[in-house]
């Protein structure tokens, strides 16, 4: 049996940096703002797994008025949602994931990141797909306020 879930986030930037995104640490002027660590991407890759399995959402999971989550790094998050997923028979297929984001270019990141997912889930690189947009100078996104992920995962269940 093959399910597909889909996941999506944003957060607002704040001066600072470095930039938090799939688990890594990306040099920038600006972070994002969030109770936990506020990685915009393992929060959509979160979501579109929870989703996938029919299983809860981050924001019950994982509550932003639990004084546990303050800061937290997210790849707790996702290591304990694919486990929960896990738990419920599927394994994943793959994901593919975008991120909006004006600034900082994140090609050159993409690599690492996709790495970085794929050691948290314990899966293969090549099982993580990640693309890098902008926002056109339009919007949220392209004023450089925000930044967006989204995130689609296909999982299979055994017989
Ligand atoms: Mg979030």
């Amino acid at each position: 049996m093959l399910r597909i879930g889909l996941g999506e986030d944003s957060h607002r930037t704040q001066p600072g940096g470095p930039l938090r995104i799939g688990g890594v640490n990306v040099p920038h002027d600006h972070s994002l703002v969030g109770h936990s660590d506020a990685d915009v991407l393992l929060h959509a890759v979160t979501d579109a797994l929870l989703g996938a399995a029919g299983l809860t959402d981050i924001g019950r999971l994982f509550p932003n008025t639990d004084p546990a989550n303050r800061g937290r790094d997210s790849a707790d998050f996702l290591r304990l949602a694919y486990a929960q997923v896990q738990a419920a028979g599927f394994e994943l297929v793959n994901l593919d994931c975008v991120v909006a984001a004006e600034r900082p270019r994140l090609a050159p990141h993409n690599d690492v990141i996709r790495q970085r997912i794929a050691e948290i889930l314990g899966v293969s690189p090549t099982q993580i797909g990640l693309k890098a947009k902008t926002g056109e100078g339009v919007g949220p996104v392209g004023r450089g306020e925000s930044i967006e992920a989204r995130c689609v995962a296909l999982v299979t269940k055994g017989q």
